[in-house]
């Protein structure tokens, strides 16, 4: 490498890109990018499917945010569509809203419903619990059984592989129940996507003469060959870092499938929950979302699997116990050889993009922070 560079970027994920750009920004730092695929934007990537539709490669991204200084951060690198994030869900035969809300409650017991009649109902049925220890003790006391065997016991099973009384009660606990009529598929204030897509957004983000962009290139190629001035930022898998001395952390995958459709949309809505149906969890239109104008349209199926890239971090507490020994060794190496360990793989945790963007801020500033010491 002929450059000298003052930070090296080990991923071009939205963490790395934002990191890149903040020290470029703030410092004039001059930074190297790396990342072992051949595409920027990490999990985030869409990029146009053979058939002209624009896709998200690796399963789809919903931004949301209750910030809006992070959307006017963003905001200089695109314009914003709104969100459009609606999903049902599929059980005896019909399509539900999902979450369960009063909608989803009158169609499944045949009946209008008010919030307090709502509330009634499930005081009823719901199996009280004051201290519940996974997620299906947690659903239950919340919906009772028949809700629960609809529209969460399948569900759960398919993504983990694991039955609900296995997993932590936030797994199934953080979707929530509405006593309104809100069909979204999440509550945030601002629900948006960016209008020319993740990878358009990440790219402007890191057009930057300060900044250098290395695809196809894994840090363990690199790792001897490049010596920063000032820090290393790593947003790769924490374990890998460390040759998996104290063994692997596992990590859910999916097994992710495109099919074209000659027609101009193919679902109601961008996606469709199939708990107690086919092998694959979900089918996604993200044209919904984009709204893209084409003839065609893509829909991706999600199978779950333990093969594959990481995406879902395993919620068990051996594993939370596992990544804290990894986590100190992070620590001992931050502090003889000025790596940074930052983003989902590294900090073995599921964030979604906006909690990656305001961690990798908050790495930047301690980047800055530290060398001005
Ligand atoms: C299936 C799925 C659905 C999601 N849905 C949403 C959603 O709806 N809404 C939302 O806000 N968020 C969603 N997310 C979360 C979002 O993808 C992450 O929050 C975000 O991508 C995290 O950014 P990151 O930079 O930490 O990691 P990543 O995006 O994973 O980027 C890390 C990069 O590092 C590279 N890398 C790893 N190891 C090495 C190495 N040794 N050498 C070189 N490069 C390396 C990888 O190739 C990758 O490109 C979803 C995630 C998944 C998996």
């Amino acid at each position: 490498m002929e450059k000298e560079y003052d930070l090296l970027i080990v991923g071009a994920g939205p963490v790395g890109c934002v990191v890149a750009e903040q020290v470029a920004k703030q410092k004039g730092w001059r930074s190297l990018i790396i990342d072992k695929r051949d595409h920027i934007a990490g999990n985030c990537y869409d990029r146009t499917h053979e058939s002209g539709v624009l896709i998200h490669q690796y399963g789809p991204h919903y931004f949301r945010s209750n910030k809006k200084e992070l959307i006017d951060y963003l905001g200089q690198y695109t314009e914003w569509i709104p969100g459009n994030y609606e999903v049902k869900s599929s059980a005896r035969g019909e399509l539900f809203p999902f979450p369960i809300n009063l909608l989803t409650l009158g169609q499944f017991f045949n009946r209008e419903f008010t919030a307090e009649e709502a509330e009634e109902h499930l005081n009823k049925i719901r199996i009280p619990n004051d201290n519940p220890q996974n997620s299906e003790e947690f659903v239950l006391s919340r919906v009772g059984k028949e809700l629960y065997e609809s529209f969460y016991l399948n569900y759960t099973i398919k993504q983990w592989e694991m039955h609900p009384t296995e997993l932590n009660k936030s797994v199934c606990g953080r979707i929530p129940i509405r006593f309104n009529k809100d069909i979204r598929y999440v509550d945030h204030e601002y629900q948006l996507t960016p209008k020319e897509g993740f990878t358009e957004m990440f790219g402007k983000m890191i057009d930057n003469d300060l900044i250098d962009v290395k695809l196809e290139t894994s840090f363990e190629d690199i790792k001897n060959l490049v010596k920063p001035k000032i820090a290393t930022l790593y947003s790769g898998p924490i374990d890998a870092y460390f040759d998996f001395q104290y063994g692997k952390l596992p990590w859910r995958s999916l097994d992710i499938s495109f099919k074209e459709f000659d027609e101009e949309y193919k679902q109601p809505c961008v996606q469709i929950n199939y708990p107690n149906d086919h092998d694959y969890t979900r089918s996604v239109e993200i044209k919904h979302v984009t709204q893209q104008k084409t003839n065609n349209t893509v829909i991706s199926y999600e199978v779950p699997t333990w093969k594959g890239d990481p995406y879902y971090p395993v919620p068990a507490d051996d594993n939370a116990a596992l990544f804290k020994k990894y986590w100190k060794l992070a620590e001992e190496e931050n502090k003889e050889n000025s790596v940074y360990f930052s983003g989902r793989l590294a900090r073995y945790t599921y964030i979604n993009t906006d909690e990656a963007i305001e961690m990798a801020l908050e790495t930047a500033r301690q980047i800055i922070e530290d060398a001005e010491k």
